[in-house]
């Protein structure tokens, strides 16, 4: 309790999430053991590395609590790939030690930089979804620490409830101490890829049922720009050869500080060059391979890459629509390419029918799109709205890790279990996503 009362920080200023759209006034005191209990009081949160966009890792006007310095390894079973590590251990740590082991994460989001707590709250996907389901398939048991002295060991027999409600649960049940998950076989750590361009929607939806059958990993890159809507088509499998080489030590560069303090790099002219080089780079077919750290987590070699927007930072946009009503992402491409608002390359890629044990995973069946859109204020506010009314009629859903706009009705049509979850949330605990979406 002392330890705490001294941790607790004055109050302070900050961008709070990766969208930097945010400028909370909350409190903030670090995690030091992962055997602490928080302070009593109410309007807490425990954050990892604010990877998310939005507002879920946010508390304006209470208290948050950095556990990014939990980052120690527990247990490693070299033999069975369990791995057992603290709330704060990035996916990007945790992958650099296993690999070299003939290990890896066996669903892993577009930046290594989140941490294992992190990546479980927001039952995070990867590009494998159609063949591996989220990121809480994986988790095998972790450590949920709550408000009235409670240590709960959670896994698919023991405190089920919790297990459920706190995979996907936006870090509302309670303060994860340390997490256990299964990692995966691999082989050879280089990936073999191929690039496929394609020039519209249609057929991106073709390649993805084409490349699923043959592809552990798929994505694609669309041009929000262009009517048409082309774009380059990502495929890979892990190579047959080449060994364990460690791929993780790439060096990282850094986005001047001036450009976050005002000169927004994205305007409509710069996505334009930047969108056509792009594709034009891309075109025809191309077989290549490459390292998992630049497969997987192509914008982690620009750190800070977030500030390209400037001070009133951006949005991003994440929405699945089940495969019926895929077609509404057409209306939507044409809806962004009119708006001129859309940023860098946008990613399209399907999600298959495995399914997550939680409660609340935004994962299911169907067509995701997510893109940046720089913060313009009532103008772009009004395209995502616009975005989102499409999205619900379409029977969706909306991303909490991304969003930091949509209304309740939203949230509580993209979640039917939510009843269900409510009854697990801590009584102490909350965030500036949970008031939003259930005001
Ligand atoms: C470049 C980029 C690419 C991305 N790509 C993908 C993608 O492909 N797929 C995808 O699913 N997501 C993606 N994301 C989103 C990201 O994976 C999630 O937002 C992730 O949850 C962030 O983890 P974090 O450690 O930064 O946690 P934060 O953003 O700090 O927090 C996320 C949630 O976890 C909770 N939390 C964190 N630690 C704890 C703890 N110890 N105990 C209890 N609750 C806790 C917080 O309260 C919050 O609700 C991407 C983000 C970026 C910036």
């Amino acid at each position: 309790m002392e330890r705490f009362a001294r941790l607790v920080a004055a109050y302070f200023i900050m961008n709070d999430s990766w969208g930097n759209l945010s400028k909370a006034t909350q409190a903030q005191s670090n995690l030091v053991w992962r055997s602490d209990s928080l302070p009593a009081m109410q309007n807490k949160l425990v954050v990892g590395n604010r990877r998310s966009y939005g507002d879920v890792c946010v508390n304006d006007g209470g208290t948050i609590f950095d556990a990014t310095g939990l980052n120690k390894f527990i247990s490693f079973d070299k033999a069975t790939g369990v791995v057992r590590c603290e709330a704060g251990v990035t996916l990007w740590q945790l992958a650099k030690i296993a690999v070299p082991h003939g290990w890896f994460l066996p669903v892993t989001p577009g930046t290594g930089f989140v941490t294992i707590a992190g990546a479980v709250a927001n039952d995070v996907h990867g590009k494998n979804h159609h063949v591996a389901g989220s990121f809480g398939c994986y988790v095998k048991r972790f450590e949920l620490r709550r408000s009235n002295g409670e240590v709960l060991i959670c896994s698919e027999t023991e405190h089920t409830d919790f297990f459920a409600a706190t995979i996907g649960g936006l870090g509302l049940t309670g303060f994860i101490a340390w997490v256990e998950i299964a990692l995966k076989p691999l082989h050879h750590s280089l990936m073999a890829v191929e690039s496929v361009s394609y020039s519209s929607y249609k057929e991106f939806l073709t390649l993805s049922a084409e490349s699923e059958k043959t592809h552990e990993y798929c994505v694609s890159w669309i041009d929000c720009l262009s009517d048409a809507g082309q774009g380059v088509f990502f495929r890979a499998n892990h190579a047959q050869e080449g060994g364990l080489g460690n791929n993780f030590n790439t060096s990282k560069r850094r986005v001047p500080a001036f450009v976050g303090a005002g000169f927004p790099l994205v305007n409509r002219l710069s996505v334009k060059l930047f969108n056509a080089a792009y594709i034009r780079a891309h075109s025809g077919d191309k077989q290549y391979t490459e390292t998992i750290a630049k497969f997987f987590y192509p914008l982690d070699s620009v750190l800070n890459w977030n500030r390209i927007y400037g001070r009133k930072g951006f949005y991003q946009f994440q929405c699945v629509v089940p495969f019926e009503s895929a077609e509404v992402l057409s209306e939507m491409l044409a809806r962004i390419a009119a708006s001129n608002q859309g940023s860098f390359l946008s990613v399209l890629k399907t999600m298959g029918s495995i399914k997550s044990p939680a409660l609340l995973s935004f994962c299911r069946p169907g067509v995701t799109l997510a893109l940046d859109f720089p913060n313009r204020g009532d103008k772009t506010k009004q395209l995502i709205a616009t975005l989102e009314k499409i999205t619900v009629a379409a029977g969706g859903a909306i991303y909490p890790a991304k969003d930091a706009m949509m209304s309740s009705e939203t949230f509580e049509k993209s979640f039917p279990k939510l009843t269900e979850f409510v009854k697990f949330i801590d009584p102490e605990f909350s965030s500036s996503f949970w008031r939003r979406v259930r005001a």
